[in-house]
């Protein structure tokens, strides 16, 4: 009985769930640190024990979506990696500069959350991942932080202003409000002009968000006002979630096309 008490208690400290790696470091010589976004566990660190030196140990590369077994240490708050069975390997992803610019925007975005929407942001970053190209990146980034922004709760509808609600009209060039970090109307504007919305540009975003993601990525719009969306888009993202964004700094993107 005390035997399989034992066994009971050791199954307790194992679980397994989809999940996709977003982060990797190294941690001293031997070992790695993930970072795993999971529908199931939302955000969630994980020692890669001999990762790095043994040919044996469960390797769990960047961007690696699989059913991974963790082992959970209660006494240290911590879980390590037991096995994986991978769905998707994503191999191609870290090939292509643009791919990765892409991958690696979404993964410090999924970084950022705090965990009510694992499930939503799981599938849209796996499905964001698994459609990248070098073609259709920037309308993939487009839709990604459109519809995280939306997840997350900081989205704007782009059919009224959020600071005055009135209505935009069908002219309107829109302004940007730093205080509230959200596009808005001529009049709200705060930023003298700096960050703007034309007209066409906002007809895009709004429509986008009016219907499902699939159909969204088939509206065309040429690949020049796919890149003046995308440098919007990753512009608003400094004031909206007051941080700096590491590929964002790098400049990386100015030197894509
Ligand atoms: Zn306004």
């Amino acid at each position: 009985m005390v035997e399989r008490a034992n066994i009971l208690k050791c199954m307790d400290r194992n679980e397994s769930a989809p999940a996709i790696v977003i982060s990797t470091d190294r941690r001293g010589d031997y070992d790695r640190q993930i970072t795993l976004l999971s529908p199931v566990w939302g955000l969630r660190r994980v020692t890669c024990y001999g990762a790095r030196k043994s040919q044996k140990a469960a390797k769990a590369s960047l961007y690696t979506e699989a059913t991974f077994n963790l082992y959970s240490n209660p006494e240290r708050h911590s879980y390590s990696l037991v096995d994986l069975t991978v769905i998707s390997d994503h191999s191609s992803i870290l090939q292509s500069l643009e791919c990765a610019f892409a991958a690696a925007l979404m993964s410090e975005l999924a970084m950022l959350e705090k965990g009510e929407e694992a499930e939503s942001l799981y599938s849209l970053f796996t499905i964001s991942l698994d459609e990248v190209d070098e073609e259709n990146w920037r309308r993939i980034l487009i839709q990604f932080i459109l519809r995280y922004l939306d997840l997350v709760g900081l989205g704007t509808d782009y059919v009224s202003c959020p600071v005055c609600s009135k209505l935009y009209a069908d002219g309107d060039i829109l302004g940007f409000s730093s205080t509230l970090g959200v596009p808005c109307c001529p009049n709200c504007d705060n930023m003298a002009g700096e960050l703007i919305l034309p007209p066409n540009a906002r007809a895009y975003l709004r429509d986008s968000l009016r219907t499902e993601r699939e159909r969204a990525m088939q509206f065309r719009i040429s690949g020049n006002m796919e890149m003046r969306l995308l440098r919007y888009l990753t512009r608003t993202l400094t004031y909206i979630l007051s941080v700096d964004l590491k590929c964002l700094k790098s400049g990386l993107l100015n030197s894509l096309q």
